[in-house]
C-alpha cells in the first residue's frame, strides 16, 4: 500500500501592506476536510487527489493533515505563523508507519513579520521529521517566490501555468505526476534553475494575449519530453519584497542534469529582452481625473495599487481626495475599509451627519478626508458569494456615507474587491453613477470594461502599485530592474539534486 501525505499552506502578502494580518484571516481544514472540501473543485487538492487515486486505484492510503488557506493581505503576525507552522507539522510528527511521498499544496508569496522564506521554513522542518527518503513535491502559484531552501527540501515543483490563474486542478495533477513517476519509475528528480533580476507588472503577463505566454508555452512544450518531470516559470509577486524576490524559470527531469540546463535556458528564452514591454501603463491621477471629468460616462478608474486582492489595505482614498479638492463634477462610487468609520455610523444611525475623517486610517501614504459626511445606510455583511469567484466574502459591519457628489461604501474587514459584490450588497449599483473606482488590477469584462466609455488604469500610490519602482523595496536582492534601469543580467544556471 503506498501512503502519501496531503497538506498545504497558502497566502500571499504585501510588504508594502504597513496593517499585519492575524491568525483569524486564515481558514483551517483539518484531516479529512481537505478531501471532503475539494471534490468537484477546480483546486490543486482536487487535481492531486483524483490523480494519485487513478494512478494507484487500492494500493494508495492518502492521508490528509492540515490546510492553512489565508486572503491577500499584510505581512503575517509571527506569532500567528508560529502557531500555523506548530499546526501545519503536528500531524506530519503523528504519522506512525512509512509514507512513500508527500504534496503540499502552497502558494509561495506568504511572508511574516519576521520570517522571509515561510514556506521554505516549513518544507525544511518537514524534512528534518521525514527524513532525506522520503519525497516531497509541491505545487505553486506562478506569483509565488521559489527559493533556494524550498529547492533544497523539495524533489518536484509544479507551477500553475495561467495567469490570470485557471489551471488550478491541472496544476494539482501534474504534482501528482511527479509523486507517480518517482514511485512507479523510480525517477531521480534532479532541478535547474536561472534567477532573473527584473520584476514584472501588467497586461502582457496575461499568459494567454501577453508576451509572457512565450515563457508558459515553453514549459508546457517541455514538459513532454519523457525525461522532463515538470518546467515552471515565476513572475513572482512584485508586493512581497524579500531577499529572493525576482523572475525565474525551472526544470526539473530524471535524473539528467545536461538536459535540466539546457531546457531551462530555452524556458528563460526572451523573457529578459522582454522586461520592458512587461511594465504596467498607467495613466496619473491628475490626467485620468480631468480627462473623465469632460467624458459623458460612465467611467472606471482602476486603483490597483489599493488591491486587497493583491495584498492592499483598501482604505486608500487618494482619487476621491484629488477629485474632491478638484471639484469633480460627477457622481463617483468607492469603496474604503475604515472599521472606525463604519462603527461611528452603527452608532450614530442612518440619515445622521457626522464630521470624520474617512480612509487613510490603516495605510499612512493616505490621509482621512475629514468632511462632514452624511450616513446614507448601515448594515452588517457576512459570507456574501461573490459574483463569479467561488468565495465567500465577509466585510462585517458596512455603512455607506455620502458628501456632495462622493459615495463611499465603507467595511470592517478587508476583502476582495475584484468584482462588485460590495457595492450591490450596501444597495449601490456602479451603473447608477458616472464614476467608480475598481480596487483590483483586473476585473472580469462584464463588470466594468463592456459598459464603461473608458476605464483609466490609474498611477495610484499604494502597496500594491503596479509602478513598482514607487513601492520602495528594500529587502530583495539589488540591481533589480525597473528600480535599477541599468541592471545586467548574466544568466547562471543552479543545480539542485
Ligand atoms: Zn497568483
Amino acid at each position: 500500500m503506498k501512503r502519501i501525505v496531503i497538506g498545504g499552506c497558502s497566502q500571499e502578502i504585501s510588504t508594502f501592506n504597513p496593517v499585519s494580518c492575524q491568525y483569524e484571516y486564515f481558514s483551517f481544514k483539518y484531516g479529512n476536510e481537505i478531501d471532503v472540501d475539494s471534490r468537484g473543485k477546480n483546486s490543486a487538492y482536487a487535481g492531486a487527489i483524483n490523480e494519485l487515486k487513478k494512478e494507484f486505484k487500492d494500493d494508495l492510503e492518502l492521508i490528509f493533515t492540515y490546510d492553512a488557506e489565508g486572503g491577500a493581505a499584510g505581512p503575517l503576525d509571527h506569532d500567528a505563523f508560529i502557531r500555523i507552522s506548530e499546526e501545519f507539522l503536528a500531524p506530519i510528527k503523528n504519522i506512525t508507519g512509512k509514507i512513500d511521498a508527500i504534496y503540499f499544496s502552497l502558494h509561495g508569496a506568504m511572508g511574516t513579520t519576521k520570517e522571509n522564506d515561510p514556506e521554505g521554513f516549513l518544507l525544511e522542518e518537514t524534512r528534518k521529521i521525514i527524513g532525506d527518503e522520503v519525497p516531497i513535491i509541491i505545487s505553486l502559484d506562478l506569483h509565488g517566490i521559489l527559493t533556494e531552501k524550498m529547492l533544497k527540501n523539495v524533489n518536484g515543483v509544479a507551477t500553475y501555468h495561467t495567469y490570470p490563474h485557471v489551471d488550478f486542478e491541472e496544476t494539482g495533477k501534474r504534482a501528482a505526476k511527479i509523486i507517480t513517476n518517482i514511485i512507479k519509475n523510480g525517477s531521480k528528480p534532479v532541478a535547474s534553475r536561472i534567477k532573473i533580476p527584473a520584476l514584472v507588472r501588467g497586461n502582457e503577463l496575461i499568459t494567454e494575449s501577453g508576451i509572457f505566454g512565450e515563457q508558459v508555452r515553453t514549459a508546457i512544450e517541455l514538459e513532454k519530453h519523457p525525461k522532463v518531470l515538470s518546467a515552471g516559470f515565476h513572475i513572482c509577486n512584485p508586493f512581497t519584497d524579500v531577499p529572493e524576490l525576482c523572475s525565474q524559470g525551472y526544470v526539473f527531469t530524471d535524473n539528467d542534469i545536461p538536459l535540466a540546463e539546457e531546457s531551462v535556458k530555452k524556458l528563460v528564452g526572451n523573457f529578459w529582452d522582454n522586461r520592458h514591454k512587461m511594465q504596467a501603463d498607467l495613466i496619473s491621477v491628475e490626467d485620468a481625473v480631468e480627462e473623465a471629468s469632460k467624458l459623458n460616462g460612465p467611467v472606471a478608474f482602476t486603483d490597483a495599487a489599493d488591491a486587497p486582492s493583491s495584498g492592499a489595505s483598501g482604505d486608500s482614498n487618494e482619487i476621491i481626495r484629488f477629485m474632491i479638492e478638484n471639484n469633480y463634477p460627477h457622481s463617483v462610487l468607492t469603496s474604503i475599509v475604515d472599521p472606525n468609520a463604519v462603527s461611528k455610523a452603527h452608532e450614530l444611525g442612518v440619515g445622521e451627519t457626522i464630521n470624520i475623517g474617512i480612509g487613510g486610517n490603516l495605510d499612512k501614504r493616505f490621509k482621512p478626508i475629514m468632511k462632514d459626511w452624511k450616513i446614507k445606510s448601515i448594515s452588517i455583511q457576512e459570507n456574501l458569494d461573490m459574483e463569479n469567484w467561488k468565495f465567500i466574502l465577509n466585510p462585517g459591519k458596512c455603512a455607506v456615507f455620502e458628501y456632495n457628489n462622493i459615495t463611499v461604501v465603507a467595511m470592517t474587514n478587508s476583502i476582495m474587491m475584484v468584482d462588485r459584490t460590495i457595492f450591490f450588497a450596501n444597495g449601490q449599483d456602479p451603473k447608477n453613477f458616472h464614476s467608480t473606482i475598481v480596487k483590483s488590477p483586473h476585473c472580469e469584462p462584464e463588470f466594468y470594461d463592456e459598459w464603461v466609455e473608458k476605464n483609466f488604469n490609474v498611477d495610484a500610490i499604494g502597496s500594491t502599485s503596479a509602478n513598482l519602482v514607487t513601492l520602495g523595496h528594500t529587502i530583495c536582492e539589488r540591481p533589480m530592474y525597473p528600480m535599477e534601469k541599468d541592471t545586467e543580467f548574466k544568466p547562471n544556471i543552479e543545480i539542485y539534486k
